[in-house]
C-alpha cells in the first residue's frame, strides 16, 4: 500500500529492484542492484518533475502556509502549517505580519526547501519587492527575517487573496470560533428588534460594529470587532442563555466568568450581569467551599445544685470483655463526677435500666439531661422515662458533638487511661480502677477532685498514707462539716481549650434559604453541600430548616446562606435519600442531550423569566449607552 502511494505521487512506477526490496523479497542479491536503480532514477529527474506550490498568508490572529503538488490535473495538499499570533505579533503592521508568515513558513518547511529552487506566493504585494528594494531602512527584525528567507529563495510572487484560499483559510480566526450550541439564526433575528442594540448602533461607544457571518449555520450577526475577535452583540432575552452556555462548562468563579463571556460576547452591563449570575449559581454554591461557618461558643450555665444537670453518652462497640461491648457514661456538670457502666447491648431498655440503677439510685434524678441524637436517646421509651422522672431532655444537633462536649472530653481521658493500663482485652476489670483514678485526680479548673466535691474529703487510693486522726467520730459533726463544705461550694464553669474563632456570615441571620454541609461520608466527587433548603426559624446556635417537608434542627456551623436568583422560582433540593442507593440506569450514565439553546424555556415569557440589568434610559426614554470602550472589554 505504501509503495502504491509513493508511485502515485511520483507518477512513475518504481524500478523493480526497489519494489522487491520494499516487499522483503529474499531474491534481491545485494545493495549494488538497488543503488544502481536509484542512480538511474536521479539521472532521469523523476523526483522533481511534478510542479509544486508554496503559499503563505497572515490574518490579524494567525498565519498559515501550504505546500501543494500538481498531480493528475489537480493541486494536492502535501503539507500545511499554521500558528496563532502572540498578542505582541498581532500589533504588527500588515507587511510585518505577512513577512512573519513567510519567515515562519520557510523555517517550518526548511527540510523540504533546502537545495531546491522554488517560488513563494504571498497575497501582499509590497512583500514581492522586499528583496529588490534597498532604499528603505529595514528594522532589525525585518533584516533578520529577510536575510533568513533569502538563504532559500528570493523569488516571491503575488497571488490574489481569492486564489490563495487554502492558506487564507488556515490563517483565519473564524476557524476557531467556539460553538456553544446557541441558535445564532434566532439571535440574529432578535438583534434587529432589541432596543438596547439599536441604541448602541446610533451611539459612539468605541465599539466597531459589523454584520459578520458567525457560526456553522451561516447566521449574519451584528458583531463588535474592536478587540480583534468578532463578538456578537447579545439581545436582552439571550443574555442568560449565553452566560449559562459559557459558565456551565466548568463553573469558573466570578472574574473568570466575566472574562470568558466578554471574550466571546458583548452587551451593555455584561460585567454586572455575569457577576450577579455567577454569585447565584446553585451548582457553584453547592460544590465550592470558601470558609465554613463557625458560631461563637455558647456557655452552658453550671447549676449550683449538684447532680442537677447530667450529660449521658455511649462508648463502643469495644472488644468484648466478659460479654460487655459498650460503656454507658454519665458526667455531672457541676462536680464533673463520672460514672461508667459496662453494657452488653445498647437497647433503650438496657440504657434506662443502667441509668436508673446507677445514677438514679446514687444521686437522684437530674432536672436536665443532655445527650446526642443516638437512636436510644431519641426513642419513645427514653422519652417516657424522662417524662416519668421529670427530666428535661436536651439533644445535640446532628454532626455537632461539641454540644455534648463534657462526655466527649471524659471519653478521651477514660479511653487513654484504659489503653495505658491494659495488658489484655479485659477492660471490664480495669474500668473500676480507672474510674477511681479519674475521680480522685485533681482538676485544674475546679482546684480539687470530683470525689472531694461529692464526698467532701479525698478518697483513699491504694498506696495512700492518710493521717490517722485520734478525735472521736461523731455523725452530727461530720454532717455539719459536709453541709458547710457543700454550701461554700461555688460552681465553676467548664474550661475552654484554645482560642475559639467564630465566623458567621452576616447574611445568614436573614437568609431565606441555606445550604447544609454534608458531614456524613461522601465520595470523592460528591458536593460538600446539600441544598438549598428553606429556613423556617433562625436561632443563635441552630436553625430550623424545612427538609423535604419535615422541620429539622441544624447547627449553625453546618450551614451557609444561599444566594438565589429571586427572579427564578427556587430550585429546592430533595431531602437526603435514606436506605440503599438506587440502581444506576444506563440513561443516567449517558451525558444529557444538549439541544440548541433558546433564550427562554418554552411557555415562559422571555422578558419576565430572566432579569438582566435593565437598560438605563434618559428622561425622554431613550436608552443611555456608555461611550467608553473600556465598558465593553474586561481583561
Ligand atoms: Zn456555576
Amino acid at each position: 500500500m505504501e509503495n502504491k502511494a509513493w508511485a502515485s505521487v511520483l507518477n512513475t512506477p518504481l524500478p523493480t529492484p526497489i519494489l522487491r526490496l520494499y516487499t522483503g523479497d529474499p531474491d534481491v542479491s545485494g545493495l549494488e542492484e538497488v543503488s544502481e536503480a536509484i542512480a538511474n532514477m536521479a539521472n532521469n529527474d523523476v523526483f522533481v518533475r511534478l510542479p509544486e506550490f508554496w503559499e503563505c498568508d497572515a490574518s490579524d490572529y494567525a498565519v498559515g502556509a501550504v505546500h501543494e503538488q500538481w498531480v493528475e490535473g489537480a493541486w494536492q495538499l502535501l503539507a500545511f502549517f499554521s500558528r496563532q499570533l502572540t498578542p505582541r505579533e498581532r500589533k504588527y503592521s500588515a507587511f510585518d505580519r505577512e513577512l512573519l508568515a513567510l519567515w515562519l513558513a520557510v523555517r517550518h518547511f526548511r527540510f523540504l526547501l533546502e537545495g531546491r529552487e522554488f517560488t513563494a506566493f504571498v497575497d501582499h504585494k509590497p512583500l514581492t519587492f522586499a528583496m529588490s528594494k534597498g532604499t528603505e531602512p529595514w528594522s532589525a527584525r525585518q533584516q533578520r527575517q529577510l536575510s533568513y528567507i533569502s538563504e532559500f529563495t528570493t523569488d516571491i510572487q503575488h497571488l490574489a487573496g481569492k486564489s490563495n484560499f487554502v492558506a487564507d483559510c488556515l490563517s483565519r480566526a473564524s476557524v476557531s470560533t467556539v460553538q456553544l450550541g446557541l441558535d445564532y439564526n434566532q439571535m440574529a433575528k432578535d438583534q434587529t428588534s432589541d432596543l438596547g442594540i439599536l441604541a448602541l448602533k446610533d451611539s459612539t461607544t468605541g465599539l466597531h460594529l459589523k454584520d459578520l457571518p458567525f457560526g456553522d449555520a451561516g447566521a449574519v450577526l451584528l458583531c463588535d470587532v474592536s478587540t480583534g475577535q468578532p463578538r456578537p452583540v447579545v439581545p436582552v432575552n439571550w443574555r442568560r442563555s449565553v452566560f449559562e452556555a459559557v459558565h456551565n462548562l466548568s463553573h469558573p468563579g466570578r472574574k473568570p466568568s466575566v472574562r470568558l463571556v466578554a471574550a466571546k460576547f458583548v452587551w451593555q452591563g455584561l460585567k454586572k450581569d455575569v457577576k450577579a449570575w455567577s454569585d447565584t449559581c446553585v451548582a457553584c454554591q453547592r460544590a465550592k467551599v470558601h470558609r465554613h461557618t463557625k458560631a461563637p461558643l455558647e456557655r452552658f450555665s453550671v447549676p449550683e445544685r449538684r447532680f442537677d444537670h447530667v450529660n449521658i453518652d455511649l462508648v463502643g462497640p469495644l472488644p468484648p470483655s466478659q460479654g460487655f461491648t459498650y460503656i454507658l457514661t454519665m458526667v455531672d456538670r457541676t462536680t464533673r463526677w463520672p460514672e461508667a457502666v459496662p453494657l452488653t447491648s445498647t437497647s433503650a431498655a438496657d440504657i434506662a435500666r443502667a441509668f436508673i440503677g446507677t445514677w438514679g439510685a446514687r444521686f437522684g434524678t437530674p432536672a436536665d439531661l443532655s445527650s446526642d441524637r443516638g437512636s436510644q436517646f431519641t426513642s419513645e421509651l427514653w422519652n417516657a422515662v424522662a417524662d416519668g422522672l421529670g427530666m428535661k431532655l436536651h439533644r445535640t444537633t446532628a454532626y455537632h458533638p461539641q454540644a455534648n462536649g463534657l462526655c466527649e472530653r471524659f471519653h478521651r481521658s477514660m479511653k487513654a487511661a484504659l489503653r495505658a493500663s491494659l495488658a489484655d482485652a479485659n477492660w471490664t476489670d480495669k474500668l473500676p480502677w480507672v474510674m477511681l483514678g479519674l475521680r480522685t485526680a485533681p482538676k485544674e479548673d475546679l482546684q480539687s477532685s470530683s470525689a472531694e466535691l461529692v464526698y467532701g474529703q479525698p478518697l483513699r487510693v491504694p498506696g495512700d498514707f492518710l493521717p490517722h486522726t485520734t478525735a472521736p467520730w461523731s455523725a452530727s459533726v461530720q454532717r455539719a462539716s459536709l453541709q458547710d463544705c457543700a454550701k461554700a461550694f461555688a460552681p465553676v464553669p467548664t474550661s475552654q481549650q484554645g482560642t475559639p474563632v467564630s465566623r458567621v456570615p452576616v447574611e445568614l441571620h436573614s437568609a431565606s434559604h441555606v445550604f447544609i454541609r454534608h458531614d456524613a461520608h461522601r465520595g470523592p466527587l460528591k458536593s460538600p453541600y446539600d441544598g438549598p433548603f428553606r429556613v423556617l426559624e433562625h436561632g443563635f446556635k441552630h436553625l430550623v430548616v424545612d427538609i423535604g417537608g419535615r422541620p429539622e434542627q441544624v447547627s449553625v456551623d453546618r450551614v451557609k446562606p444561599a444566594h438565589l436568583d429571586l427572579s427564578l422560582p427556587p430550585q429546592l433540593a430533595r431531602p437526603p435519600r435514606r436506605g440503599r442507593p438506587p440502581r444506576v440506569s444506563i440513561t443516567s450514565v449517558c451525558p444529557p442531550a444538549s439541544p440548541s439553546r433558546s433564550p427562554a424555556p418554552a411557555g415562559m415569557d422571555s422578558t419576565q423569566s430572566y432579569s438582566p440589568a435593565p437598560v438605563p434610559r434618559s428622561r425622554r426614554g431613550r436608552p443611555i449607552v456608555p461611550s467608553r470602550h473600556s465598558d465593553f472589554v474586561y481583561g
